[in-house]
Formats: structure tokens, C-alpha cells, sequence
């Protein structure tokens, strides 16, 4: 027996196979983007009272509603956009299914959607599964800024949707005030939709503003944004999100949602429900993350790897042009298996394997863990 791949082109993500060598090797794993220092105590508390509570059955399909009103009050709170927490706020099992939804709700067979690479890996065959053409756009190198001229000259009357990402996975780029008058008057007037995938909202850095399509009601009207409370919280296993758009798109982005995942874990959004009024624990994480970013850049000069900027999300990328020419990948492996260090090749986040010798390493570590990795990059 047989059947046709919906994917034929695609293997297991870089960061499975990543941290699989990683873990076979015993290497310092910077590869995959997830914290390795421990979260807070109170909310693994909280989680435990609400399981002992009794929450362990299935909550509302949309979320547990004091999630949602807090979610609804940080919004107002940080992008001035008032949303209603019944009708415009989905919690979902992660930020990642958030964005598929998304992009299943609104793609229909043969509908375009512009995708900027390097892009996040799940967002290419995501469109496609759901019958879509990804027309990508490189983003420029080393900046990984937008070009708004290509993106005026690929729109097409088969433009469904654009989709974002700021601060931007792998390059730590974030999207700037010119970039979203750029956008504003891209989309005014066409029925073009946009998909932003904000996960690393908090982990901004360098001061800058996080530029959400929240804060602009002619982009809202038009848009799914997509959040990571796993990303906030430091706990990415717990698997927990959330995605807002206006009434009428999220009414029909429930109707899939509710026949996928249908409700996320209750004990968890009990436990976020309250925790997420103590504002400090988000506010301060640009400024936690911030020293993580200069302490790895200060460490990292030690070695060849040269840093491109980085403004924002758990990673930096580095050039190893001054060490050798190898492919990327063949380069990622070495260094796993040679020098006890994985990192993610970003040829990877590209469809064409663009190879620009850059590896993205995640510096959301503890202190001895970078010390310890860059001990051994000092070596290559
Ligand atoms: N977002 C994480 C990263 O970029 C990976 C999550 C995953 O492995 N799917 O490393």
C-alpha cells in the first residue's frame, strides 16, 4: 500500500535532528531555542494547587475565560488595543499550532502567501499542507531587513496573506516604524491578510519597541497574531499559546481549532490565568535576556565566529567565514561531533538552502552553560 506525501520535500525539522546529535554526542546543546535554567517555582505551584483544585477536565474549547481577560488586559496594557476576551482571544496548545490554524483558516488551494526567508520551518510547509503557494522573499543579509519593493512586485490578485515575524527566528531582526508604514500602505485597500507569529514579544532587545500588529487598527482588522506563553515563562514544554484576531476571523479560525486540538491543558491555564497579572515577570525579561545576549557576545569574542546583530528572540548568528568554507550543515555537524557544541545551520530556515555560513546559536542559557560552550569554541 501507498499514498502520496503531502510533503514530499520535507524531512524531520533541524531542531529535532539537532538536538537528537546533541544528546547522542553529549554536546552543549545552543542549537534548539529553549531556556536551560529553571522556571518559576510559583507557577509550577500554582499548577500543582489547580490540578489538586479539581481544574483537570476539559475547559471552555476557546480557553479558560480568566485567561483570556488576562491576556485581553496585558494587550490593552502594552499595544493600547482593547480586545474582547469571549470573541477575539483562542488559547492554543503552543505558538506554533497557533500559526498553523491560521494559516488553515484562512488558505484555500492555489492562494499565495508571501513568506520572508530565512523563515521559522514550520511556516513553509504549513502553507503548503493547506493547498497554499509560498512565495518567498529573501530577506537582505547580513541585516535580514525587508525589502518593501519585493514585496510590492510578488503581490499578485492571488495574495492571500502575508506572513511576520518580529523579533524575527533565527536572525533576531525586529521590525522597525518605517517598516510598518511600509506595511500599512502595502495592504490599505486589498483584501490581504497577515499572519505574525510574535512569540519572542518579550525578548526584545536594545531597548527597542515591540512593533505588535496589535497596536495599528487598520493591520488588526486584518490579522492573526500569534503568542507563545512558554517563551514568557521560560516552561517551552508546556506546550501553551495563544492567538488573537478580530471576531468575525476568529470565529471561523475556532471552527478548525475546535476540531484539532479543541482545548489546551486546564490545570496550566488556570495557573497562567493568575500569574499573568504580575506584570514585573514579563517586564523585566528584556533586560534578563539583554545580559544573556552581551554576556554570550563578550564571550564569543574570544573565538573566530563573527556576530551579526541581533535585536531580539533567544538567538544570535555568527558567521564562521574566517574559519572554513564548509556547507553549513556539514559545519553544525563537525561541531557537534568534533568540539561538543550544536548550533543551528540557517540554511535550514532557507527553502533553496541558501548557505551564507552563518550558524544561529541560542544564548537563553545559564551562565556556566555559555562559559562552558564557548570554552570549547575558543578551539575551532
Ligand atoms: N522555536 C524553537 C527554535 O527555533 C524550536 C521549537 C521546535 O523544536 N519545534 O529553536
Amino acid at each position: 500500500m501507498q499514498f502520496q506525501s503531502k510533503l514530499p520535500s520535507i524531512g524531520t525539522t533541524v531542531f529535532t535532528v539537532m538536538s537528537a546529535l546533541a544528546t547522542k554526542t553529549k554536546a552543549i546543546n545552543l542549537g534548539q531555542g529553549f531556556p536551560d535554567f529553571p522556571m518559576n517555582e510559583s507557577l509550577i505551584e500554582l499548577v500543582n494547587k489547580a490540578m489538586q483544585d479539581g481544574y483537570n477536565q476539559y475547559p471552555p474549547m476557546e480557553g479558560w475565560v480568566p485567561l483570556r481577560e488576562a491576556i485581553a488586559e496585558k494587550i490593552e496594557d502594552l499595544y493600547q488595543r482593547a480586545v474582547h476576551p469571549k470573541t477575539e482571544i483562542t488559547v492554543t496548545p503552543g505558538g506554533t499550532y497557533a500559526i498553523y490554524t491560521a494559516l488553515s483558516t484562512l488558505l484555500h488551494a492555489g492562494d499565495e502567501a508571501i513568506v520572508f526567508e530565512p523563515a521559522y520551518d514550520s511556516y513553509i510547509p504549513g502553507i503548503k499542507v493547506n493547498g497554499g503557494v509560498p512565495v518567498v522573499i529573501p530577506l537582505e543579509y547580513p541585516s535580514y531587513r525587508i525589502d518593501w519593493k519585493k514585496v510590492r512586485a510578488a503581490i499578485t490578485e492571488k495574495t492571500k496573506l502575508i506572513m511576520l515575524n518580529t523579533p524575527h527566528n533565527p536572525s533576531g531582526a525586529v521590525l522597525s516604524h518605517d517598516d510598518i508604514a511600509e506595511l500599512r500602505n502595502l495592504v490599505r485597500d486589498t483584501n490581504i491578510f497577515i499572519v505574525s507569529d510574535e512569540v519572542y514579544e518579550h525578548i526584545i532587545l536594545d531597548s527597542l519597541p515591540h512593533l505588535s500588529m496589535l497596536r495599528y487598527p487598520d493591520l488588526f482588522e486584518r490579522s492573526f497574531v500569534c503568542f507563545s506563553l512558554g517563551k514568557v515563562y521560560n516552561c517551552t514544554g508546556w506546550k501553551m499559546g495563544y492567538c488573537v484576531a478580530p471576531e468575525w476571523m476568529m470565529k471561523e479560525y475556532r471552527k478548525i481549532h475546535q476540531f484539532n486540538a479543541f482545548s489546551c491543558n486546564t490545570p496550566v491555564q488556570v495557573a497562567m490565568a493568575s500569574f499573568l497579572r504580575e506584570k514585573s515577570q514579563y517586564l523585566s525579561l528584556p533586560d534578563f535576556m539583554q545580559k544573556k545576549r552581551d554576556y554570550f557576545q563578550e564571550l564569543m569574542s574570544q573565538t573566530r565566529f563573527q556576530p551579526l546583530e541581533t535585536h531580539g528572540s533567544y538567538f544570535q548568528i555568527y558567521s564562521y567565514k574566517e574559519i572554513n568554507q564548509d556547507p553549513d550543515f556539514e559545519f553544525a555537524k563537525q561541531l557537534v561531533a568534533i568540539h561538543g557544541v550544536a548550533a543551528i545551520p540557517v540554511s535550514a530556515f532557507y527553502q533553496s538552502g541558501k548557505d551564507d555560513k552563518v550558524l544561529r546559536f541560542c544564548f537563553a542559557k545559564k551562565k556556566e552553560t555559555l562559559e562552558a560552550a564557548v570554552t570549547k569554541l575558543v578551539k575551532v
